[in-house]
């Protein structure tokens, strides 16, 4: 059996260190295909040919050519890879780049900016990773997190939320061997297909610019909907951070789809959802919410027959999400409450008494109605409420909240605020500055 060749041994004799000044966030690694979806083969091609070789700190790194504008690299062992059925490359401490001579390269028919990586290979699979420039990145990226038909000024606000999300995750999937992923784990991305021109444009008009606070790359987060005002992160995630405090959004459109929204529970789909999360307390009763100043529920007891269960912050909502509970801004209220009369027994004669005045022992006269509270003469407190069957969640916007609101933006862009004003709103605070630094 022919010796693998050490690539390792190969790149140690060239000199990079011509790289090594690379900025640190000019690049990015995209996973692909990885872990349950590795792949044992794939056919990379390029109408301009291919080369081959490795790729460190940015660059690749070409070690020879390969014939013909097509190659199929499949794993022939652990740690070895071959190039169309040749002898095995041994990637013990390296990768396998594959780039294009020129232009795009297409990996089992996708188009690519970049090259495509292969590492990992073991157990008959490898990992395949799509290694480009983080602006043409976000080429791929916007219009799959935005519709790139909406106004100039809104894109260009997505393309900085969108490229601070990569620089701020840049070690998320370190140990997978890349730096993000291309589903919403991290942010969608589909190469070269999902390009847009409008989009293109957002991503050169703000050419490498992300927020800062502090001196440091802020966390710009996004998402759909407010429904009329942003969420505090620490009543979502639990820790505060000055700029991603809730603030007014005016501008989100009520014609926005899920400004407002509602959802029915019954009383056995909470106790399912409860269930699902090995929550055990008998019979669901009654459900308390606490709202904070953005509207948002950040605490949620949930009462049973066998005990009391509070969920706190983003749970408010993610265990009912399915059930159409899509946000932590919602007020509830019950449904179904008896609104059957009420008795008391006296000397065994049935006797009606909703409606009729009592007087406490303190001489506090009420009228007895649906829910209400009384004591017993063992002290214990009773309290009737009716037979609660489920609840209504009336609800405003989609996702945590945290930042911007795109439908909020969208409207800002729209009422004749720049990309600078938008960020400025949703994150205040913050400035705009380079992520290649000063
Ligand atoms: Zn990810």
């Amino acid at each position: 059996m022919k010796k693998a060749i050490l690539l390792t041994a190969l790149i140690f004799s060239l000199c990079y260190t011509l790289y090594a000044s690379a900025a640190e966030y000019d690049t990015i690694k995209v996973g692909l295909y990885y872990d349950s979806t590795a792949k044992a083969s794939v056919t990379v091609t390029s109408d301009s040919g291919l080369s081959y070789g490795v790729y460190e700190n940015g660059v690749h790194t070409e070690l020879g050519t390969i014939e013909g504008t097509s190659a199929t690299i499949a794993v022939s062992g652990d740690n070895e890879l071959s190039i169309n059925g040749a002898e095995p490359i041994n990637i013990a401490s390296s990768n396998l780049s594959i780039s294009p001579i020129d232009g795009t390269i297409r990996l089992d028919g996708t188009q690519y900016r970049g090259c495509i990586l292969l590492t990992n290979a073991s157990g008959g699979t490898m990992t395949v990773i799509n290694a480009l420039s983080t602006d043409y990145y976000l080429y791929g990226v916007i219009a799959s997190e935005m519709p790139s038909g909406w106004h100039t000024e809104a894109l260009k606000a997505q393309a900085i939320c969108a490229r601070g999300y990569a620089v701020s995750n840049y070690n998320k999937h370190a140990s997978l061997g890349f730096n993000v992923c291309a589903t919403t784990n991290c942010q969608v991305y589909k190469g070269v297909a999902a390009e847009t021109a409008s989009t293109i444009e957002a991503v050169d008009a703000t050419e490498g610019e992300v927020l800062t606070h502090d001196g440091s790359i802020a966390q710009s987060l996004f998402y759909s909907s407010s429904g009329g005002h942003t969420a505090n992160a620490e009543n979502v995630w639990g820790s505060y951070i000055s700029y991603l405090s809730g603030v007014e959004d005016p501008y989100e459109s009520e014609d926005s789809p899920r400004h407002t929204w509602t959802a029915t529970l019954s009383l056995s789909q909470i106790e399912a959802a409860l269930s699902e999360r090995d929550i055990n307390i008998g019979s669901v009763t009654e459900l308390i919410p606490s709202t904070d100043e953005t509207g948002r529920v950040y605490e949620l007891t949930v009462k049973g027959t066998d005990g009391d269960h509070t969920f706190t912050r983003q749970n408010t909502y993610i265990p009912f999400s399915s059930y159409g509970v899509i946000s932590q801004k919602y007020s509830i209220s019950p449904l179904n409450v008896s609104t059957s009369a009420l008795y008391a027994l006296t000397s065994g004669r049935k006797q009606e008494i909703s409606g009729y005045n009592v007087i406490s022992s303190g001489g506090v006269k009420s009228t007895v109605a649906s829910g209400f509270t009384m004591l017993s003469s063992s002290g214990r407190s009773i309290h009737q409420s009716g037979k609660i069957t489920g609840y209504t969640f009336n609800g405003g916007g989609w996702g945590h909240g945290v930042g911007m609101s795109q439908y909020g933006a969208k409207g800002m862009a729209e009422n004749g605020f720049t990309y600078e004003e938008i960020l400025d709103h949703y994150f205040p605070g913050t400035e705009l500055g380079s992520m290649y630094g000063e």
